[in-house]
């Protein structure tokens, strides 16, 4: 089984800035690490290879120094690493980071077939959970999100338990697929000596735009189809209310009153 992890870099703290004006993330001179959902990624691929075998490769999309948040995955495991790193996809929106990485690991999976894609819920820097679902719809392979549990990983499919609004649902894919986990899949172990040795060692494969044959016109800040107009955090508005009666009865008719005077049922 080959497992491809998507791990990023991002800045240590969940209190990121925001630049009042630009609405861009203010990521300078922010200490790094990897982002804490993709250490539950990588851990579940890393599992994956023990129970199943086979190899875990990681990609990253990022600037030269996100070369450290391969190291650290292949010191937790993983076996090979690959870095996209161009001018070309500097300021790149969801849309065109998950082009770019799907035709990375299209590019890995011509080279060695891929089983499964993990990557992470969210990032806690920009926080959209778009790129699991978007690169699964670039490359048309199914799509399993907010993935809780594998169930069972088999030759030629995989079974997982995904959450949703109101509970769960378990959904069977065949190969090759892409999930986003949660954090209640697995406990990410530490980084052992040997894997620390590893990290040291690995050659990480470097590519840019072109390695890729990626569509320019698809990549960087002038291409993306989103602007960030305004960032800012929702005032969350509570109100209660209280209804009274000696009843329940008197006070399910109240509160049933109440709901269809606010247009609720
Ligand atoms: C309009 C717009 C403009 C932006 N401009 C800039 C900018 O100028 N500069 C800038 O730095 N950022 C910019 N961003 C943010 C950048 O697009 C996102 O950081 C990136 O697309 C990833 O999205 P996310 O962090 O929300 O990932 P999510 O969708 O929340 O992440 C889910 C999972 O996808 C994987 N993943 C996400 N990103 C990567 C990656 N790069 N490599 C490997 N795996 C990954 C991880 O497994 C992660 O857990 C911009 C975003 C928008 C919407």
């Amino acid at each position: 089984m080959h497992i491809v992890a998507c791990v990023k870099q991002t800045p240590k703290s969940d209190q990121v800035k925001v630049d009042p004006v630009t609405g861009c993330l203010l990521r300078s001179g922010a200490a790094s690490a990897m982002n804490p959902f993709d250490e539950y990624a990588l851990e579940e691929a890393v599992i994956l290879k023990e129970q199943l075998g086979g190899k875990v490769s990681v990609i990253t999309m990022g600037p030269p120094q996100a070369e450290a948040v391969l190291r650290d995955s292949v010191a937790r495991g993983a076996d090979e690493a690959f870095q996209l790193g161009d001018m070309a996809f500097a300021g790149s929106d969801t849309w065109s980071t998950s082009y770019a990485l799907a035709k990375g690991i299209e590019k890995i999976d011509a080279e060695q077939k891929v089983d499964i894609v993990i990557c992470g819920k969210q990032t806690n820097d920009s926080d959209t959970g778009h790129i699991g679902p978007q690169i699964s719809a670039w490359l048309k392979w199914p799509n399993a999100a907010f993935v809780k549990r594998i169930i069972c990983a088999t030759e030629n499919f995989v079974r997982v338990e995904r959450l949703t609004e109101d509970g769960s649902e378990i959904l069977e894919m065949p190969y090759p697929c892409v999930i986003s986990v949660v954090k209640d899949i697995n406990q990410p172990r530490v980084r052992s000596v040997k894997g620390r040795l590893a990290a040291k060692r690995v050659q990480i494969t470097k590519w840019t735009a072109d390695d890729i044959g990626a569509d320019k016109s698809k990549l960087g800040v002038k291409n993306c189809p989103t602007n960030v107009v305004k960032s800012f955090v929702p005032k969350r508005e509570v109100c209660s209310v209280t209804v009274s009666g000696v009843t329940a009865q008197e006070r399910g008719a109240k509160l049933v009153a109440l709901l269809k005077e606010n247009n609720c049922l």
